[in-house]
């Protein structure tokens, strides 16, 4: 039964730098401004056949304008919006054959489960002979068959969740929208929801637009992520490409914790790039960033930074430096650490019976110089 719902057998195709298929969705220069305010700014952004994009960035860069504008409940100021290669910018939303699910879920609380997933179909015309067909078959997918008689107020929001998503799959629309359709659950839940829409998606291969603010569920689910900073898109790229090699601060520091730094460069050689930050000598990757230009921006997540006790310590950056102060987290420990007037971050996973490090404690830090990130130059927002 579930195979019937699931459209697209293709082999998972992989995301990692750029959508390789015919795009579903495509943003074209787009703008929009509010009252003066310019809220998207020439926006581009293609959405491939089966892709899982996340537009991710913080409250106010446009994420929602973005999503309101594909669903058809905005109009762009200039610029183009297609769907499947269609033009689309003034086609109505009951036509853009689009699912969606909000925040608030948005469910009937006088129809039952089994009501709620057949609404869409109803109103769509469905044939009445096959409405239980595929609400049966979506409830299985979402693994709510046996609370397919509930109302909506005796479900745990897990559960409504999965409704709203059944609800928005089960007409098999070409895109299904999601805005920030996790932030009305508690942490534990979130998570479970996030590993449970990332399986649905593997199933169906449905093409969707997730919008949030929460780094972790775009890492989680993602084939690919946009950061959006004021109206823009920053960077655009796989979960794991924007992670390791962000380009900019901003979106270093917002996909993760990293330690940022202003440093020239002394000297290339070879693949090697020899830095100064401060006092400090620092060796990185050659990158073209790094090249021919007197300053950059570095990065050091600090999950890469190894702490012990200064001695024998060796490596491409080893640094000494006195602990300033420690977070403990059960499972990982944050050390400050002041090298020479700059404070590192140092995440630590200490196994039972490792010593941990106290404040006024001296230190030694080392990191490869593969692990150095260089970052291109700040934009203002
Ligand atoms: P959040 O995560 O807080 O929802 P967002 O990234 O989704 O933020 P948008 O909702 O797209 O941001 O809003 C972008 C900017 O546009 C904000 O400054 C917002 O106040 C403004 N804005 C959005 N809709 C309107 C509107 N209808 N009228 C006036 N200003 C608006």
């Amino acid at each position: 039964m579930i195979a019937a719902l699931r459209r697209h057998e293709a082999p998972m195709a992989s995301f990692a730098f750029e959508s390789p298929r015919k795009p579903i969705l495509k943003i074209e220069g787009v703008n929009k401004t509010f009252q003066n305010q310019h809220v998207l700014q020439d926006l581009n952004l293609e959405i491939a056949e089966g892709e899982f994009l996340t537009l991710l960035g913080p409250s106010g860069c446009g994420k929602t304008t973005t999503l309101n504008m594909v669903a058809g409940f905005l109009q762009p100021d200039s610029g183009n919006l297609f769907l499947r290669g269609l033009s689309a910018n003034t086609l109505p939303p009951q036509k853009r054959r689009l699912g969606m699910v909000f925040q608030s879920w948005a469910l009937f609380p006088h129809m039952s489960v089994f009501d709620n997933v057949a609404y869409g179909l109803r109103m769509r015309g469905f044939p009445g002979s096959e409405i239980p067909t595929r609400v049966t078959a979506m409830l299985e997918m979402v693994r709510l068959s046996s609370a397919r008689d509930k109302f909506p107020s005796q479900l745990s929001g897990g559960m409504q969740q999965r409704v709203a998503l059944a609800r928005a799959l089960v007409t098999e629309p070409d895109l299904l929208l999601l805005d920030e359709p996790l932030s009305n659950l508690d942490a534990a839940l979130r998570k479970d929801m996030q590993v449970e829409i990332k399986r649905i998606h593997e199933r169906l291969k449905v093409t969707t637009l997730l919008v949030t603010h929460s780094q972790e569920e775009a890492l989680v689910m993602s084939d690919r992520i946009a950061v959006m900073r004021g109206g823009r898109i920053e960077r655009i790229a796989s979960p794991h490409a924007i992670y390791t090699d962000p380009h900019t601060a901003f979106v270093c520091t917002f996909v993760g914790d990293a330690n940022v730094f202003d440093a020239t460069i002394e000297s290339i050689s070879g693949s090697t790039a020899v830095l100064r930050v401060g006092s400090q000598r620092i060796l990185a990757p050659r990158a073209p960033r790094a090249d021919g230009r007197g300053s950059v921006q570095i990065a050091i997540r600090p999950e890469n930074v190894a702490i012990s006790r200064v001695g024998n310590v060796k490596g491409d950056n080893v640094l000494e430096g006195t602990v300033e102060d420690t977070i403990f987290k059960g499972n990982n420990i944050t050390y400050e650490v002041d090298v020479a007037g700059h404070k590192l971050h140092v995440l630590d996973l200490p196994k039972v019976g490792q010593d941990l490090y106290r404040r006024k404690d001296h230190v030694s830090l080392a990191f490869s110089r593969e692990s150095v990130i260089i970052l291109d130059g700040e934009r203002s927002a």
